[in-house]
């Protein structure tokens, strides 16, 4: 190939310097609700792949130390984590993890732990697996919605409830739990400007549950993770995801349903069709990217300067729902990138007690 030619086309597909994907379950059991489970074959499965694929799993506390640091991560590497702390975590998932040597993480909600409830690991199963490369974050002490419920809500007393969710329930962690980490899992994966003010002014760093590769100067106040359970996770997808890489936007515009920009994710009522804008540097301006819906419908995509707008057919559905974005990149490797949304129904509320 030509000296020239060649150097042009490295300068066009961006090169694979920088990859994590954190990985998030819940239950994996055959006898839990299957929405947020995954079977212990496929979670046998998933851990073979990466051994068997050579991927690096880090610890969260890794992780996180290099996230501080600006560092970038070794292509195929990846995070394991679990949410809410349910009893399979320790009887099913744990003696395979220890067996391939993968350390991980679980976010636990104090409340159930501290009552004992039977579907829940006990602080005695949480310190057997720190002893073993687990690390214990934090899932509030009531795995309570954190955004508002309605969009009049006052600001003053939600303030104070997550704040006493996440600083009382990291006090029992850090009493009764060891290796604790500062990092908190939004439950429901839900975040609004003022939850992610609060994990800040705290000196936290927040997860959610919307997937995408990590790019290399993540958001630490929202930090995509890929969904594991019920409908994701047979072994095609799981390939998929974890080999999956954060999508260049060099700029991304939310948009409402009239093309206005908007500073966040909670729509109201009204806005049933907002609209992702995305720019691209000169490098990825080439990128194929494809949006969808949670329903699988497409979105439609227009070209603009130095990007594009994308357009939903469908209404979104009320509460959480995403749009996932996708474009080929090299080795038959995707990059990733996902929307969340929160809409609100006709009495302005974004979620039921
Ligand atoms: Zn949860």
């Amino acid at each position: 190939m030509h000296k020239i030619f060649g150097c042009l086309l490295f300068l066009l597909i961006s090169p694979v310097t920088h990859s994590l994907v954190i990985l998030q379950y819940h239950h994996i059991s055959d006898s839990t609700p299957k929405l947020t489970s995954l079977s212990p074959d496929l979670f046998k499965q998933h851990l073979k792949y990466l051994k068997d694929n050579n991927f690096q799993v880090l610890s969260l506390d890794a992780v996180i130390k290099s996230l501080h640091k600006g560092e970038k991560f070794a292509d195929k590497t990846v995070a394991i984590t679990f949410d809410d702390g349910y009893r399979s975590v320790y009887q099913t998932a744990f003696p395979l993890l220890k067996k391939y040597q993968f350390p991980f993480t679980i976010f636990v909600h104090t409340s159930p732990i501290e009552h004992q409830l039977s579907q829940f690991v006990s602080w005695q199963n949480l310190n057997e697996m720190a002893k073993f490369g687990a690390s214990i974050a934090n899932h509030t002490i009531h795995h309570r919605h954190l955004i508002k419920k309605n969009i009049h809500d006052k600001k003053k007393l939600r303030k104070t409830m997550i704040m006493a969710e996440i600083v009382d329930s990291q006090k029992v962690l850090e009493q009764k739990a060891s290796n604790v980490l500062k990092a908190l899992a939004y439950p429901y994966g839900e975040f609004d400007q003022q939850a992610t003010a609060v994990v800040k002014q705290l000196g936290f760093i927040g997860f959610g549950q919307h997937s995408g590769g990590l790019s290399q100067k993540p958001d630490l106040l929202t930090i995509p993770r890929f969904p594991m359970g019920g409908a994701y996770g047979d072994m095609q997808d799981f390939a998929i995801k974890v080999n999956s890489l954060a999508m260049p936007i060099e700029q991304l515009i939310l948009l409402n349903s009239r093309g206005n920009p908007i500073h966040h994710h909670l729509l109201d009522s009204i806005d049933k069709k907002p609209r992702l804008k995305i720019l691209l540097n000169e490098i990825d301006k080439n990128l194929q990217i494809s949006c969808y819906s949670s329903s699988g419908k497409k979105l439609i995509k227009k070209v603009i300067e130095k990007g594009f707008v994308f357009t939903p057919q469908d209404n979104l559905p009320v509460g959480r729902s995403r749009y996932n974005c996708t474009a080929a990149a090299k080795g038959e490797r995707f990059y990733w990138f996902s929307q969340p949304w929160i809409l609100a129904d006709e009495q302005g509320n974004f979620y039921r007690d």
